[in-house]
């Protein structure tokens, strides 16, 4: 627990959100700045930053909410599918500093690009090289 996090007071209910989805370990709420209707960000209750330094458990609990949020929004809102995205770090766009996903609706021809990076910035690297550096 984090007193001053955002996220954690949304968990105390200190401040509100539309729920859309709940149990022991984990609660889901509508982004306040949503990409596309529905949009949804599924956070452990308990305070951890993100993927790097929660425990398999809640990574587990968390990705099993995922999946039973991107169902409810395609099965009430009539979604297609679902973007799911998690930024860990400041340096990959994390501002709330208490571990979240983001499911994100998709629709029938909604026209959304999704996140700029993504493929626009395509450059020629030294795979063998990456893979030499990684692997070593
Ligand atoms: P991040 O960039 O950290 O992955 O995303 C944080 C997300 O939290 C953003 O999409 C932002 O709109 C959302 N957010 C920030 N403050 C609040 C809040 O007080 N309530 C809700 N529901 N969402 C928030
Ligand atoms: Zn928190």
């Amino acid at each position: 627990m984090s007193t001053d996090c955002i996220f954690c007071k949304i968990v105390r209910g200190e401040l509100s959100s539309y729920k859309v989805y709940e149990d022991d370990a984990v609660v889901a709420f509508l982004d306040i700045n949503p990409i596309s209707p529905g949009h949804t960000l599924v956070v452990p209750k308990r305070h951890v930053e993100n993927i790097l330094d929660a425990d398999a458990e809640t990574i587990a609990r968390v990705f099993q909410a995922v999946q039973k949020v991107a169902k409810i929004l395609i099965e009430k809102l009539g979604a297609k599918g679902v973007n799911v995205l998690h930024n860990a770090g400041r340096e990959a766009n994390q501002e709330i500093m208490h571990f979240h996903v983001h499911v994100i609706p998709r629709y029938s021809r909604d026209d959304l690009k999704f996140v700029d990076w993504w493929r626009s910035n395509i450059k020629k690297l030294d795979l063998a090289e990456i893979h030499r550096r990684i692997t070593s």
